[in-house]
């Protein structure tokens, strides 16, 4: 059989996919036991797999997918840059449409953020951040060479390159390259799910705003930014922040003079109810990086925005060494800037925020019914990212143990159902597009709970 041919059986493409392709964050070993989909197409919110079976796609496919599956205006978009050229090369160069996305990245995110550096993926959005921030204050108008390191707060995911897992705080996933990371300073992350002995939920939270303000106090000559994932710590489980948390960091960076790094890859476009997370708290940071739903879901691409203050320090002459010497081959392609601009014109056209707060409505509704539920720990929702806590018993919020992989066996029940999701250990999240209609909504959720309801009962 041959590779070039589209007519490759399933059963080939399964022998093919065990051989050879490893797959991102999942155990190969088990993988291949699973019979996982094999997706051939989307069309609207559903994903179509190799035999013909759809599935709603519960998950914005990572949560990248803002508007569905094969969108006339996105695909027509992608197309007529395709007539012209799918790639010219940013360094030194521009193009048309890296131009005008710039344009409307600057108009639709908060005011001040002035400059886009433009790259492919969350990760190097945050590690751009990073060299910005830290270069930045060596060229500043009164330079500080003491700014070698950042703050960043615990239970972070800020992607998977070394810059950025350097600033993350998720054990499992950063643990193995402890070694290779630069360090940091990390406060608390303002979380009240399980709290340390001696303190209640209030007190906690408190104490993890007054530790930022001491961390922040204490070693602000030395931090070149504190990065933070504004409101919701997606990859940690779905953790929302009291409100407060956001400003009361800006505030604290203003004061100290530490540059606010806003990491929105996953909050930005409409994800948590407002297009970017950091309007609900009436918060301007100094950098800011978007990737996963700045295509809508359909190209790599990613931005890192900054404001005059920042990208000023980076002017001289050539020689002077003030550039950022800083870029990827595909960094800003056309047919990746294509699909942003049409994504971005159908939030101004379709009302998708509307649909988020009413979506959001329905879920907070529908889940409802698993309040008291023996095995559900917590719910946390923030606009359209959900998370379930699954957990032995919900009085202690003991964990089911590891190896049982609860999470992972409801996603898998749930795919027989016709559903897409994934976990975070435990933690079922549900990420829906923020377009998917409100009948879709309750399909989610009632295949959701279906699909934990048929799991957890085998441990009644
Ligand atoms: C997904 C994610 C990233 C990494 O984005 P990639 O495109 O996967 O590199 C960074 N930060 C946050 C908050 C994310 O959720």
């Amino acid at each position: 059989m041959s590779v070039f041919n589209s007519n490759v059986s399933a059963e080939q493409l399964r022998t093919w996919d065990n051989a050879h392709v490893w797959h991102p964050f999942t155990p190969m070993r088990a993988y291949v036991e699973e019979h996982a989909p094999i997706i051939v197409a989307g069309k609207g919110f559903e994903l179509i797999d190799v035999d013909g079976r759809k599935y709603l796609d519960g998950i914005s496919s990572l949560w990248c997918n803002v508007h569905g599956h094969r969108v006339p205006e996105i695909d027509d978009a992608i197309r007529n840059q395709l007539d012209r050229v799918s790639h010219s090369t940013m360094l030194g160069l521009s193009s048309e449409v890296s131009i005008r996305l710039a344009r409307a990245l600057v108009d639709v995110t908060p005011d001040g953020l002035t400059r886009v550096f433009y790259s492919d993926s969350g990760a190097t959005a945050v590690e751009v951040a990073l060299k910005l921030a830290y270069q930045y204050h060596q060229q500043k108008s009164v330079p500080e060479n003491s700014r070698d390191t950042f703050i960043s707060v615990g239970n972070a995911y800020h992607g998977d390159t070394l810059g950025s897992v350097s600033v993350g705080g998720m054990d499992v996933f950063h643990r193995t390259y402890t070694n290779l990371l630069f360090p940091t300073v990390t406060v608390p992350s303002p979380v009240a799910t399980r709290v340390p002995d001696g303190y209640d939920c209030d007190s906690w939270l408190q104490f993890c705003f007054d530790r930022a303000a001491e961390l922040i106090q204490k070693n602000h000559q030395r931090a070149a930014g504190f990065v933070i994932e504004p409101l919701v710590q997606g990859a940690a489980g779905i953790l929302v922040h009291p409100p407060g948390y956001l400003r009361h960091i800006r505030q604290l960076c203003t004061e100290f003079n530490v540059p606010l790094i806003a990491d929105e890859v996953a909050v930005g476009f409409g994800r948590t109810g407002t297009m970017f997370a950091c309007e609900q708290e009436a918060v301007v940071p100094d950098l800011m990086c978007v990737a996963k739903g700045i295509t809508g879901g359909y190209l790599p691409l990613a931005a890192t925005l900054a404001t005059d203050e920042i990208h000023d320090a980076f002017l001289g002459t050539p020689e002077s060494g003030r550039t950022f010497y800083h870029g990827h081959t595909y960094t800003g392609n056309p047919l990746g800037c294509a699909a942003a601009l049409a994504s971005l014109q159908r939030f101004q056209e379709h009302g998708l925020l509307d649909n988020v707060t009413a979506a959001a409505e329905l879920i907070a509704d529908e889940l409802g019914q698993l309040n008291n539920h023996r095995h559900v720990g917590e719910i946390r929702q923030k606009g359209l990212m959900v998370g379930i806590e699954l957990v032995r018993d919900r009085r202690t919020m003991e964990p089911f143990a590891m190896p049982l992989r609860v999470g992972h066996q409801v996603t898998v029940v749930a795919r027989r159902k016709g559903l897409i999701i994934r976990p975070l250990g435990d933690v079922i999240v549900l990420m829906p597009a923020p377009s998917m209609p409100l009948s879709l909504i309750q399909r989610m959720c009632a295949l959701t709970i279906e699909a934990i309801e048929e799991v957890v009962s085998q441990f009644e």
